[in-house]
């Protein structure tokens, strides 16, 4: 941070803070939030937490987890904080449009902005920015301030477990490329702290409805199409299937992955019809940059890897958009279907 003076000096005196990070939060969004407000809390400032949406249950054990505001059915509550706060720190997101209405809320409001992201393209809308692409989590940033602002000593367990959380699921278990060295040294601090891994690992994978279970064995049996000529395999879920495996948020995460593990996929495409739009889900091995894809063609970004977008198309109509794709990109596909793209 290039004003990091600046601002150490705003946090010198107790202010009012909003934290808040992207839509529909998964465990680092919420994660690398709860674990900064545990630290903001500790220097006596006035803290709160407020999500665009809901997000899912395997999240609710998060310290702090209880008191966070969903802006959904709290709008004029959310709005009176954003407006008061004297500093807004926005988290894992790179562009106010991911906060949905709120994101003018916050453009409008006096607060300084802090942007904690290690998202690609950030927006430039932030007095503070603690941003980098090489991160593989923002709750391993958040880790890194915290240090940076010589305050170790102030994370705690529940703290730690928040950032863990984070950190853990947006390396995929610690499988993705952007598990370094570093990511394994901050990890083992939290451990020294006291966390105990294999039971983070519990809550967030293995503390789900059977249904959620039936849905994959449904989708991996009747869903998934490979394209091996592509290097490509994707699902399209319809609104009727959601509701038949009463999925709830959060369900559907991690379904993408399983494209990924065939052999010879490059990329994996999960697209659903929610409601409002269709919501997809691109995840990439080696070279291939599905931030770059999902920018281009479907009003969405992220990280080379893992990206998300939308289509206002109806879900037939969004994948034939997506085969049409295909032929053209089928060379760089293919190429980076080998070990030295890694
Ligand atoms: P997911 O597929 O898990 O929803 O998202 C994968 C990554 O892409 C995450 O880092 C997420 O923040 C980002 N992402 C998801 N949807 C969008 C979107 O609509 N726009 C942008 N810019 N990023 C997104
Ligand atoms: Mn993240």
């Amino acid at each position: 941070m290039q004003n990091l003076d600046e601002f150490k000096s705003l946090l010198a005196s107790p202010k009012k803070i909003v934290i808040t990070t992207h839509h529909k939060p998964d465990a680092d969004a919420l994660g690398s939030s709860l674990g900064w407000a545990g630290y903001l809390q500790q220097l006596g400032h006035q803290v709160n937490v407020i999500t665009p949406s809901d997000y899912p249950r395997f999240l609710n054990w998060m310290s702090g987890e209880s008191d966070v505001i969903n802006y959904e059915g709290h709008e004029a509550q959310s709005a009176q904080l954003i407006a008061d706060a004297d500093l807004v720190c926005c988290l894992d997101f790179s562009a106010l449009s991911r906060i949905n209405e709120m994101g003018e809320l916050v453009r409008a409001s006096k607060a300084r902005k802090l942007l904690i992201d290690h998202h690609l393209s950030p927006e430039d809308f932030a007095d503070f920015v603690f941003w980098d692409t090489k991160a593989a989590a923002t709750a391993e940033l958040v880790y890194d301030l915290i240090v940076l602002l010589g305050d170790k000593a102030l994370i705690t367990i529940p703290m730690a477990e928040c950032l863990y959380a984070g950190i853990m699921t947006d390396t995929g278990s610690f499988r993705h490329s952007s598990t370094t060295k570093k990511v394994h040294e901050v990890v083992s601090e939290l451990i020294e702290l006291g966390i105990v891994p294999s039971r983070i690992h519990k809550l967030i994978y293995d503390n789900h409805t059977e249904q959620r279970l039936r849905f994959l064995g449904y989708a991996l049996s009747e869903k998934l199409r490979v394209l091996p000529e592509y290097g490509v395999a994707y699902f399209a879920i319809t609104r009727d299937e959601l509701k038949r495996f009463d999925s709830q948020t959060g369900d559907t995460e991690g379904l993408v992955n399983y494209a990924l593990s065939i052999e010879g996929i490059v990329m994996g495409v999960l697209m659903i019809d929610r409601s409002e739009m269709v919501k997809i889900s691109f995840r990439s091995v080696g070279d291939f940059s599905v931030n770059a894809f999902a920018r281009e063609h479907f009003d969405g970004g992220g990280h080379k890897n893992a990206a998300g977008g939308k289509s206002h198309l109806s879900l037939d109509e969004t994948e034939q958009k997506l085969l049409a794709l295909l032929p053209q990109y089928r060379e760089q596909l293919l190429a980076c279907n080998n070990e030295s793209s890694y």
